[in-house]
């Protein structure tokens, strides 16, 4: 089994998520007391967030690139970074290490492109919904990626930074979600992609029809693969 490494914290919400879907996953696919190699090196998410207001990407890069050559030291032999927002800055992290980023946008692209979804909805913060470095990433494998209106983008972003990261799971943001959903698929989306690590805290499979590809479990599997193959 391959060690990976985590840059984690943001939220911690979503860390716990990914740390149990991959000890879970290589349950599955070893069996018995197997359990997950892995290295997790958790930043203080306020100090980002803060970052990321102040529009200060150079430091958000910065901080990153220093705990990746942490969990690099720490025996990492691939990592992730565990925030779809933070990948806006994956190109500058990747250059401080030697081991490889396994690309969020990339590990969604596969399985969409897979399940021939052609016709993508996009729920995430303003910055992941709003800015190219994520739906580029997702156009350049052929996807057509559609965004909620401004109020709704408000809306989602909002429920994520001051309920979902705070562990605050509430029915009224889920039907809010749903709604923007359907908003979604009525202008043509054949699935909705949740790039936001925290949404799969709040909506799940269960919830609706319409075809949901969670961008936490997608990458977990993504480092299922690459730490102990298919
Ligand atoms: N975890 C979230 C994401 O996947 C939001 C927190 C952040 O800004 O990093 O984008």
């Amino acid at each position: 089994m391959r060690t990976i490494g985590l840059l984690g914290g943001m939220s911690w919400e979503s860390s716990l998520s990914y740390y149990q879907a991959i000890n879970q996953g290589v349950k599955q696919r070893l069996g018995g007391l197997h359990s997950a190699k892995l290295v997790l090196v958790s930043l203080d998410f306020a100090e980002i967030e803060r970052m990321q207001t102040c529009g200060d990407w150079d430091a958000t890069a910065e901080l990153l690139g220093n705990a990746a050559l942490q969990l690099q030291a720490a025996g990492a032999e691939g990592f992730l970074i565990c925030t779809n927002t933070m990948h806006k800055v994956s190109q500058q992290v990747q250059a401080a290490v030697s081991i490889p980023l396994l690309h969020i946008a990339d590990a969604t692209a596969q399985e969409l492109v897979r399940d021939n979804r052609v016709k993508i909805g996009l729920l995430g913060t303003a910055f992941t919904m709003e800015q190219e470095f994520y739906a580029g990433r997702l156009r350049e494998q052929g996807l057509h990626v559609i965004v909620p209106n401004e109020v709704d983008r408000a809306i989602v972003h909002r429920v994520i930074y001051e309920e979902l990261c705070l562990g605050s799971i509430r029915d009224a943001s889920r039907s809010a979600y749903l709604s923007i959903i359907d908003d979604l698929v009525s202008q043509g989306a054949q699935a909705v992609v949740l790039a936001c690590t925290e949404i799969g805290l709040l909506l799940q499979q269960e919830h609706t029809k319409v075809p949901i590809y969670d961008t936490t479990a997608i990458h977990a599997q993504a480092a299922l693969d690459f730490m102990v193959g298919h």
